[in-house]
């Protein structure tokens, strides 16, 4: 267990990866906040899911694309639970359309949910630290999508490669407060997300040719990876991106 007496804010915990996250990380003895952009069964049953590991857990429900709903949660988070030592900005969306048909909103949405949200919330963190001197680790769930490029997907893209650059910069800004950033890039996990493929098997069965370990991830996948980021063991880790694709991202082929 080696993240007992820590508290961790997962965003975009209800479902997918970031519950997958959210209960690996009980699982190694910290207390979680479950955030999803609204309060509703889902969210209740992913708090109870965590629960059951036998840590403290709260639920926030918000917006992350509003800077409010940012401040909120750390402001929050940190009323419920006392503290948080662990941020996972984890909440994201993903829609395709050719470049020339993409719209002001589809882009506005993508920014703001996937960097905008990512960006304040870690920077509501980063002032609650400050405000009571201690370090902590900030883990962004990026893409490989944050280096490799997907044709259709080009707001996402520019999202994920914005994080790339935002872990780097902030690794060195916020080493001297003893905070620590890095990045996961999933490749294909499957999730809510990816319903569309994974109801696709013609598409799938092209993707998994792409995939040299040949399956899918899951989120326990990437929830081992974040455990280790969280934890004491990866204090010397800082501004790394850690690709979790079964080896996709230097075997991919667009079809
Ligand atoms: P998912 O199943 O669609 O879950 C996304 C989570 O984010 C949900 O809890 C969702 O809540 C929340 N969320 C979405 N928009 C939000 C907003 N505006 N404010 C607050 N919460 C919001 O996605 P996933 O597959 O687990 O993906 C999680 C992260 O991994 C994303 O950043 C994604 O880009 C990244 N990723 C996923 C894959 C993959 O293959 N699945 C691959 C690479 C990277 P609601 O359901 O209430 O909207």
């Amino acid at each position: 267990m080696r993240l007992i007496n820590k508290v961790a804010l997962v965003t975009g915990s209800t479902q997918g990866i970031g519950l997958g996250i959210a209960e690996r990380l009980a699982k190694e003895g910290a207390d979680i906040i479950i955030a999803g952009r609204i309060e509703d069964e889902r969210s209740i049953a992913a708090a109870e899911q965590v629960r059951a590991h036998g840590r403290r857990v709260c639920v926030l429900a918000g917006d992350i694309s509003d800077v409010a709903t940012c401040r909120y949660l750390i402001a929050e988070g940190v009323a419920r639970m006392g503290s948080i030592d662990i941020l996972i900005n984890n909440a994201g969306v993903e829609k395709s359309a050719p470049f020339w048909e993409m719209t002001e909103a589809h882009f506005d949405r993508t920014m703001s949910v996937n960097l905008k949200g990512a960006f304040f919330t870690a920077q509501a963190f980063v002032q609650h630290l400050r405000d009571t001197e201690r370090g902590g680790k900030i883990i962004n769930i990026s893409s490989v999508h944050e280096e490799l490029p997907f044709p259709n997907f080009t707001a996402y893209c520019a999202s994920k490669g914005a994080l790339k650059m935002m872990a780097r910069n902030l690794a060195i800004e916020l080493a001297p407060l003893g905070i620590t950033v890095n990045n996961i890039a999933p490749g294909a996990i499957e999730t809510p997300m990816n319903k569309n493929l994974l109801n696709n098997p013609a598409l799938l069965e092209k993707l998994l040719c792409n995939i040299p370990l040949r399956r899918l991830g899951q989120p326990e996948d990437v929830a081992g990876l974040a455990a280790f980021l969280a934890s004491a063991d990866a204090d010397y880790v800082t501004g790394s991106t850690f690709y979790v694709d079964g080896g996709l991202l230097w075997n991919y082929t667009e079809q």
